[in-house]
């Protein structure tokens, strides 16, 4: 803040002391003969005709009108050339879609254009440069040297500034390329303009700016074609990355962070709408997501609550077309602001806004863009939902393609139930648990546990096949529901099992030695038996009685071992 300050009031004590005065100088030492005036006024309508109209090059506004603004200085000298930069530079800030302080902007570009026309002017001046002269050898040959140090002074001054403010810039920067580039370009215009003006009068201007304006009509359509092709690239882009999200949160996230990067914005937010409320979902401000959890708020509120009821996207070029609207929660230096529905089935169910502390920050194609970017994101976060419940509903282990704990708890549930209703007479339970299994991951690796974990459910599907339902019930922890088996029969059963896998040689690979040579391992189960209805007659206890026998019976009494449930 102090710094800004002491900044503005050394350029505007600066441009106190030389813009007026020195315009009186200059007018005094070059009175400028108009023996025309409405030539003279025909020519300032058209300039500031052709000053409305901006360029897009290389990103950032560029304005042709210097051919105007040489003409005037080859006919009228050097007073009527810098009056007319002046207003130049007037509507050059009016229209620019920075909110870059103007206080600032103001005396600065003033005194540089009185410089760029004082420094271009003399050196015409000194070099034998003739106003009004109509040899056309002289005027090219001159108004080359005047076009130069324009656009040459134009550099040293930009030069000055940024060393003296502590900016860094290369000395040709590409900008300044540019710049030469263009003077070589409207340089022809220029002494054309003058010439024919001079022969011919107010119908010049009108022959010479037919063309120049379509010539910049289209060049600026051109470029607005390109920058929709640039944005729907990447919208394109920012979608194929939503689709490969599995998870909603990750493309909330995402989401969120690609399109405020794509759109140069500094906020960024989603807000969700769902029973008559508006809750925040996510936050993007200051370069990153934040934290901040802001009340919901009523649906109809604000910026987001015209989008949910009108079903509308909006743009905003300015604070003051919104400001009636908001609620209060936008940073206090937006300007433009962008919000669009993100609709499911032509239903809304939320709303993005997007928010710029630049004024006029977007294009208006970049509305349709951002609407074609909240349907993919709803058609992303739908699939990545469904996704989820996909993985929750499913009832198999993704390693041994056992059934998982969630599908044997319902599965125990419904034979319970089928007993209960005597279409059942017995059901016994058989949990099993790997000895000494965690020195085997220590001893050969994880990714050798895991080998053995897969060929010992090979094994139990091929021991129990269709007798049981064979369940993945934790790590190394397996259960086998018996239908119609008696405590004996499991018992049996589970000690057949238990012999077979102590004699079996499960192949591993041992990831942790140095030749990745096969190997045989040993292991042996410990198992607890239960049956319903001598033990229980619920799921939940006779998976804890099994679990206890399990304990108790066999590992506490050695491992390696069957146990039965005994109250
Ligand atoms: P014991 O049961 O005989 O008391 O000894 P343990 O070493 O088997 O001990 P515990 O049952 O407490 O630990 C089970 C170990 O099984 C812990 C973990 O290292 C391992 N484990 C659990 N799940 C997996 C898995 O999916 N893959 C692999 N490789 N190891 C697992
Ligand atoms: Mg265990
Ligand atoms: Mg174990």
């Amino acid at each position: 803040m102090g710094k800004k300050f002491t900044r503005k009031t050394i350029l505007w004590s600066l441009w106190t002391l030389v813009v007026p005065a020195g315009l009186v100088v200059v007018y005094n030492f070059f009175p400028p003969s108009v023996a025309d005036p409405w030539n003279l006024l025909a020519y300032i309508l058209f300039f500031v005709l052709m000053s409305l109209m901006p360029m897009n090059i290389n990103g950032a506004s560029t304005f042709l009108v210097q051919w105007v603004t040489v003409a005037l200085f080859l006919k009228y000298g050097i007073f009527i050339e810098m009056l007319v930069s002046q207003l130049s530079m007037f509507i050059v800030l009016y229209r620019s879609r920075t909110n870059e302080a103007q206080s600032l902007r103001i005396p600065f570009n003033s005194l540089m254009f009185f410089l760029m026309s004082l420094i271009a002017g003399l050196t015409y001046k000194a070099a034998g440069g003739q106003i009004g002269s109509l040899e056309l050898s002289h005027v090219v040959l001159y108004g080359l040297i005047f076009q130069v140090m324009t656009v040459l002074s134009n550099q040293i001054i930009y030069q000055v500034y940024d060393r003296m403010t502590g900016n860094k810039n290369k000395f040709l920067s590409i900008d300044a390329i540019w710049d030469f580039v263009l003077m070589l370009v409207i340089f022809p215009y220029a002494i054309a303009l003058y010439i024919f003006e001079s022969y011919i009068g107010v119908p010049a201007l009108i022959l010479l700016g037919v063309p120049f304006f379509i010539m910049t009509a289209v060049l600026k359509m051109y470029n607005n074609s390109e920058q929709v092709n640039i944005d729907l690239k990447k919208a394109g882009a920012i979608g194929h990355q939503l689709a490969t999200r599995l998870e909603t949160d990750e493309v909330l996230d995402q989401f969120v962070v690609q399109v405020a990067k794509m759109f140069k914005v500094e906020y960024a937010y989603v807000i969700d709408y769902r029973d008559d409320l508006q809750q925040m979902l996510r936050v993007f401000e200051n370069n990153k997501l934040q934290p901040r959890v802001i009340k919901s708020i009523p649906y109809n509120r604000g910026i987001a609550g015209k989008v949910i009821i009108t079903n509308d996207s909006y743009v905003y070029d300015e604070k003051s077309q919104w400001q009636d609207l908001v609620t209060g929660n936008l940073p206090q230096d937006t300007e433009s602001l962008m919000a669009t529905p993100i609709a499911r089935n032509n239903k809304t169910e939320g709303v993005l806004v997007l928010a710029s502390k630049k004024k006029y920050a977007f294009a208006k194609h970049q509305l349709q863009i951002l609407e074609i970017l909240s349907t993919y994101f709803a058609v992303s976060l739908e699939k990545a939902g469904y996704m989820q419940k996909v993985i929750a509903k499913s009832e198999r282990c993704g390693l041994t393609k056992l059934y998982n704990y969630r599908y044997l708890d319902e599965s125990l549930e419904s034979c319970i139930k089928e007993m209960n209703e005597g279409r059942l007479t017995q059901l016994s339970l058989i949990m099993m648990d790997i000895d000494h299994f965690k020195s085997i991951n220590d001893r050969y690796g994880h990714q050798s546990g895991n080998d053995i974990l897969v060929q010992l459910a090979d094994i139990l599907r091929e021991e129990i096949g269709d007798e049981g339902t064979i369940a993945r019930y934790g790590g190394e922890e397996f259960v086998v529901l018996l239908t119609d088996y008696s405590k004996d029969l499991a018992m049996l059963l589970a000690e057949n099992l238990r012999k077979r896998i102590e004699k079996h040689e499960f192949l591993i690979e041992s990831d942790l030695a140095a030749n990745r040579e096969q190997q045989i391992v040993h292991i042996t189960l410990s198992i607890g038996v239960s049956t319903a209805p001598d033990d229980s007659d619920e799921g939940m206890s006779l998976i804890r009685n099994a679990d206890r026998a399990l304990y108790i019976g066999a590992k506490q009494a050695g491992r390696n071992k069957v146990a039965a449930y005994s109250k």
